[in-house]
């Protein structure tokens, strides 16, 4: 019998599974606090720890996380699965994208937290030091959020240790249908200095960041990216019985450029995500209240389109799409 696992109230012993809520303050209406899902197989084996929900409205990533913790047999098992399929509670159940409207904070920008900050960095800290903590690896899993439109990825943030960072890589290419960025500490690329993962991994955890979905969808295709990237990871691991698979090559993402309108109106875009852009291609049009054609954007280099934005009107210094220089 290998040892139970335990979460504060939440505890599965071998070959079991448990779920229930971690509370970690308290609102005027009652606890505040996440769901956890412990799934402790019956044979020895790594464990893993699932969390989606640090931005509450990315819901492919959130349905995926429900869809595994519920599919994943404790018996048959090897090692365990911790999941946190909505970490932010109040953003899930108030619809907020980004922020947290208790305290108008990121979730991953406070990383690691503080035990004695607000709600943000409280829900970091306890996130970090009792759950993922637990685990040695970790898959956060995420989307574009509202009114972003998103290329599916997965990230790694690199440590310097070659021992983890080969695990961190291998895991990133397992679960992205095509592109990878493995970020150094000059932050240009995700996942960020600030991110959980990032702290993550800066305590020995092999942690990625992985997104498929956006703009407030919860489409079939993105989920599913997410469950056979958590599916592969899962195999390579030899958590689950079957042989991981990368299928066509992957793509390494260097850095990020964001292109901007500089005139105002209705938007007519002309990319879509994961075309292959080249430096001058026109990616949209702006046209004036009066119907008059008054900019035409353009492509200021060559990558791929990795988000586009949903909005369909700008101002002067909006976004309109982002590539990857790869
Ligand atoms: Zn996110």
């Amino acid at each position: 019998m290998k040892d139970a696992l335990r979460i504060r109230s939440v505890g599965a012993e071998s070959g079991t599974r448990a779920q229930g809520f971690i509370t970690i303050g308290e609102m005027p209406s009652g606890p505040m606090q996440f769901p956890v899902v412990i799934i402790n197989g019956a044979a020895d084996g790594p464990v893993l720890c699932l969390t989606s929900g640090v931005h509450a409205t990315e819901y492919a990533p959130i349905d995926a996380v429900m869809r595994i913790a519920q599919s994943l047999d404790a018996a048959t098992l090897r090692g365990a699965v911790i999941a946190v399929p909505v970490v932010n509670m109040r953003m899930f159940e108030s619809r907020t994208g980004f922020v947290s409207p208790l305290d108008g904070l990121n979730l991953n920008k406070v990383a690691p937290g503080r035990a004695d900050g607000s709600f943000s960095e409280i829900l970091a800290q306890v996130l970090l030091d009792e759950v993922i903590g637990q685990a040695a690896y970790h898959i956060d899993l995420h989307a574009g959020d509202l009114g972003e439109m998103l290329l599916p990825f997965a990230g790694y943030a690199l440590t310097g240790k070659r021992e983890l960072d080969e695990r961190g890589e291998a895991l990133a290419r397992l679960y992205s249908p095509k592109l990878i960025s493995l970020a150094t500490s000059d932050g240009k690329i995700p996942p960020f200095a600030d991110g959980i993962c990032y702290a993550a991994t800066r305590r020995g955890v092999v942690s990625i960041f992985a997104e498929s979905g956006g703009n407030g969808t919860l489409e079939e295709a993105d989920v599913r990216v997410h469950v056979d990237g958590v599916t592969n990871v899962m195999r390579y691991l030899g958590m689950i019985d079957g042989t991981p698979s990368t299928v066509g090559p992957r793509v390494m993402g260097r850095e990020r450029q964001v292109v901007r309108a500089t005139r105002a109106g209705l938007l007519r875009l002309r990319v879509k995500i994961g075309d292959e852009l080249v430096a001058g291609q026109e990616v949209a049009e702006v046209c004036n209240v009066f119907g008059e054609v008054v900019e035409t954007v353009r492509s200021s280099g060559a990558g791929i389109a990795g988000l586009v934005w949903a909005h369909k009107v700008v101002n002067t210094g909006d976004p309109v799409v982002r590539y990857w220089i790869v």
